[in-house]
């Protein structure tokens, strides 16, 4: 018997409810749940694997629709991505912790997932269904490429007998009610059945919020809810019926393109979360300026923010600016469009806190005062010459970003990549006074194309204090 229905409806806002008279109905009759939030980042994938396994981001190591992880650009809305890949990586779990189908599994319970988005967030829904437990089906029948099911026994039992075509607006959600109605409950008996649509989140994507088409939309999903709900209470009268949504939407005047945050994420969010808890003093105010930092604030703009008034600062960072050079040997400049280059880039530097425009490049690396970039070598491999700072203390940052401007001009002009070795605090300390520059800071002029010679990698010049 099912005992609970969950339908997630992708991207329905509480507010869209009123919109639909089958949900306000049943709102009306059972408990509305004023308080039920989306996770941080308030993505589809991330809140997938967060409602299976009541697990925060970054405990499922699922910190975007797309992650970083080990070397691999994994699409989390692809089984074949999640499983071959992020599940390898990560010692045949996909997910850390035990989703709710596993659970039921150890109790001798069945979860069954059925979802019209994705067929990774269908996977994401019910992970143990790789090995056996439960089943995820992909209800995106039409085109069979894109049919999905585990474990193999339900693919192949539905694989023979899927539609070819179809009319109406989304027949895959009739489809996915077709089948719980004759095949799913009676035969593969779930305790727990998930649907997931994800026919409005395409809609409002493609459409935005609060226009025909959405609320078109909201209308046709409604009455498909109504018929589902009907069918699924004449087999089972006394299922539990929870209707959800993963995350809002929101009308944007302007956008800023996140793609670079999102994919700079460090192997997974796990890792990420320990890079930023483990900068000292970090609190809600440093990582808003940090996020602040990675779409386009200066070093200086954020500096107030990572050091509060009155607050003891202990953190050191690194600023860095640099310069993509064209050479044959370069790939092209990482743009936002190109999350590899962007995280080989990250993972270079040991900083997920990256902000590249065009040509520039800025990064803050948190940094011990002692230490100094892991891997600048990669950077300039990419094609950009770098100039850091001394390690500063966040009230330091505005010098400690021109410091590291210097250093980028004169790494330029020398065309010597990368620029300087940060000095040690103890160095720091012996030199009160500035040294005089060896020569005047280069031009930030386009006319570093192939250099007829270039210097050793490994050859750091002395940082300019001050
Ligand atoms: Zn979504």
């Amino acid at each position: 018997m099912v005992s609970t229905l969950l339908v997630v409806v992708d991207g329905l806002r509480a507010t869209d409810v009123r919109k639909m008279p089958f949900l306000t109905q049943l709102a009306h009759r059972g408990v509305s749940y004023r308080q039920a939030r989306s996770v941080a980042p308030s993505l589809t994938r991330p809140a997938a694997a967060s409602l299976a396994s009541g697990a925060p981001p970054g405990v499922t190591g699922i910190p975007g629709n797309r992650l970083w992880a080990d070397g691999h650009l994994i699409d989390t809305g692809r089984p074949d991505h999640l499983v071959e890949l992020l599940r390898s990586l990560r010692g045949d779990r996909l997910l850390p912790v035990p989703a709710l189908g596993e659970h039921l599994a150890d109790h001798g319970h069945k979860l069954v997932a059925v979802g019209t988005g994705s067929n990774g967030c269908t996977l994401l829904l019910n992970p143990g269904a790789v090995d056996g437990h439960g089943a995820a089906i992909g209800a995106r029948p039409f085109g069979h490429d894109a049919f999905y099911a585990r474990p193999e026994s339900v693919r192949r039992r539905l694989a023979g007998s899927l539609p070819q075509a179809a009319d109406g607006p989304f027949p895959e959600l009739d489809w996915a009610t077709d089948l719980i109605v004759d095949y799913v409950i009676p035969e593969l008996a779930p305790d727990v059945l998930v649907l997931w649509s994800g026919e409005l989140d395409d809609v409002q994507h493609a459409n935005g919020v609060d226009g025909p088409a959405g609320d078109d939309a909201l209308s046709e999903i409604d009455r498909r809810l109504r018929r589902l709900i009907d069918r699924v209470r004449e087999q089972t009268p006394h299922t539990d019926v929870i209707v959800t949504a993963d995350h809002g939407f929101s009308n944007a005047t302007h956008t800023v393109d996140v793609a670079d945050i999102e994919s700079l994420i460090p192997p997974s969010l796990t890792d990420a979360v320990q890079l930023v808890d483990n900068a000292p003093g970090t609190d809600t105010h440093s990582v808003g300026a940090l996020v602040r930092l990675m779409l386009g604030a200066t070093p200086a703009q954020v500096a107030p923010a990572l050091a509060p008034a009155g607050r003891t600062s202990g953190e050191h960072w690194i600023v860095v600016h640099g310069r993509h050079i064209l050479r044959r040997s370069t790939p092209a400049p990482p743009t936002g469009d190109d999350p590899a280059q962007l995280a080989t880039l990250g993972t270079a530097l040991g900083t997920p806190y990256l902000y590249i425009d065009g040509l520039s490049l800025r990064a803050l690396i948190p940094s011990a005062p002692d230490t100094r970039p892991s891997a600048p070598a990669q950077a300039a491999d990419l094609g950009w010459i770098l100039g850091f700072s001394a390690p500063a203390a966040a009230p330091d940052l505005p010098r400690a970003d021109r410091q590291a401007e210097r250093a980028r001009q004169r790494a330029i002009a020398a065309d010597t990549p990368p620029s300087c070795t940060p000095p040690t605090r103890s160095a720091l300390m012996r030199s009160s006074r500035p040294p005089t520059p060896k020569s005047s800071p280069g031009p930030a002029s386009p006319r570093w194309t192939r250099p007829a010679h270039r210097a050793p990698r490994s050859s750091w010049t002395p940082c300019e204090p001050g």
